[in-house]
């Protein structure tokens, strides 16, 4: 296909913009080749925790091992603290946990030790400091180290944005100097009445563009930090952001669409997409369009189709959310294997863990090599590499998505660099 019929000819496209997809442009730039990225975006990082792990928090060892790419693209992103065997994070659940890394708005339990930490009673649905001060003062660790919780009223700081709005409607007003010189002076003060403290331990609501927990730390001298939320908070807002403000510096271009179509042509891949008539064209593609919570997997109805109730043709229980070459596998098996009846053997992956304790919905990945895409017949299919969740054969995890994106990204542009 002639670059006449295409949208634009790109190096490298990569699909996705969750931490693999940025993590894959991030080293396809580090070595000269500049990315196009195409994306629908708010996937699985916009609702991560604000903790990045190796793999599931309580079962895998602690690991340090990121290599010089995956550092300086962490560094790059400037928003997180790599120091696994020195991090640990109450939670909004209740528990105190260890990460391999985390968002550095979280306060950092583990530089306390022999401290009693001040937690505010705030009129808020999501905020309950009576029941976090005394679940996290119960946790082991806790108690190893000497820490305590302590619930104090904080009645200066309840207005109706605390009470009513959301963490992250908070966390944007904490970001205007006013709003976060107003907060912190109530806060100290609050904390002099109940007879002062070195911490105190808030909410999801430190700001997102600004590092609101180390303003307010030198400002007030009392070291504050936040409990890492659960799910979709502003630790996702704050990536949101933060990726941005990088692929805005490199000038990275990000088209915003939803992708249909993945084809070889001429050696080319051709990306067609749902608002252009004509695809994106590129020598390499890296797919990092994540999982079921990202979208780059659907579930698809098992079930005979209307008017074809006897169908006897397998019907896939999930399948990518475009088409392409790309074969989803199952534990490694290609799942367009017929299972049953009616295609993989649901029974099986509707038990929600497996042996290994491996969630089903994370025994879901793309038939490769590496991080290079096969295609049924296992051979690689050239210029086409995969990352993040759809790459991973382990549970899902922000560290194992960055680090499988940092080698897609590395592989796309060393295969841009040879073949040019
Ligand atoms: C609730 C929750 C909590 C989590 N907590 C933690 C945690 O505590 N620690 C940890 O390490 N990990 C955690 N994770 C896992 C971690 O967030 C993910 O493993 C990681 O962020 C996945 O990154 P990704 O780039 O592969 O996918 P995603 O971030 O999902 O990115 C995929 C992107 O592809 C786009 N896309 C998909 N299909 C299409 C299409 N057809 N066209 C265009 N664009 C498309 C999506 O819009 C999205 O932007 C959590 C995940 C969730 C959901």
């Amino acid at each position: 296909m002639g670059t006449r019929t295409v949208n634009h000819h790109e190096d490298v496209i990569i699909l996705g913009d969750g931490a693999a997809g940025v993590a894959a442009a991030h080293a396809s730039l580090r070595l000269g080749v500049r990315p196009l990225l195409i994306s629908l975006g708010n996937g699985a990082t916009t609702l991560y925790s604000g903790c990045l792990d190796h793999g599931v928090w309580n079962l895998h060892p602690r690991s340090s091992s990121l290599d010089e790419r995956q550092k300086e693209f962490i560094d790059a992103i400037d928003i997180w603290c790599v120091d696994p065997e020195k991090t640990r994070v109450a939670t909004l659940a209740g528990v105190v946990r260890t990460a391999d890394a985390a968002d550095r708005a979280l306060l950092n339990l583990a530089s306390h030790k022999n401290e009693t930490i001040l937690v505010p009673r705030i009129d808020r649905p999501n905020w309950d400091a009576d029941f976090l001060a005394r679940s996290w003062s119960e946790d082991l660790w806790c108690r190893e180290q000497g820490l305590r919780f302590e619930s104090f009223d904080a009645s200066s700081l309840d207005d109706d944005r605390m009470r009513f709005g959301s963490d992250t409607e908070i966390a944007f007003h904490l970001d205007s100097p006013e709003g976060r010189t107003k907060f912190g002076e109530h806060l100290s003060a609050e904390v002099q009445r109940h007879g002062g403290g070195k911490s105190v331990l808030l909410g999801p609501w430190l700001g997102i563009d600004t590092p609101v927990a180390s303003i307010l730390t030198n400002h007030i001298g009392i070291q504050i930090g936040e409990a890492c939320a659960g799910l979709g908070s502003t630790a996702g807002a704050r990536w949101e952001h933060a990726a941005n403000r990088w692929l805005t510096q490199q000038r990275i271009t990000r088209i915003q669409d939803r992708v249909q179509r993945l084809e070889q042509v001429d050696g080319d891949w051709n990306v067609h997409v749902s608002q252009s008539k004509r695809p994106y064209q590129a020598k390499a593609v890296v797919v990092a369009t994540g999982g079921i919570a990202g979208g780059g997997i659907i579930l698809t109805s098992g079930e005979p189709q209307e008017g074809n109730e006897q169908s006897f043709s397998p019907a896939h229980p999930f399948s990518l959310s475009y088409r392409g070459p790309l074969v989803l596998t199952v534990d490694g098996r290609i799942s367009e294997t017929v299972a049953s009846l009616h295609g993989f053997n649901l029974e099986r992956l509707a038990w929600p863990r497996d042996d290994h304790g491996v969630w089903w919905m994370d025994r879901i990945n793309v038939l490769r090599d590496g991080v290079q895409v096969l295609d049924a017949s296992n051979n690689p299919l050239a210029g086409l590499f995969v990352a993040g969740e759809l790459a991973l054969k382990r549970p899902a995890a922000s560290l194992a998505s960055i680090a499988t994106g940092v080698e897609a990204g590395t592989a796309a542009a060393r295969y841009v660099l040879t073949n040019a």
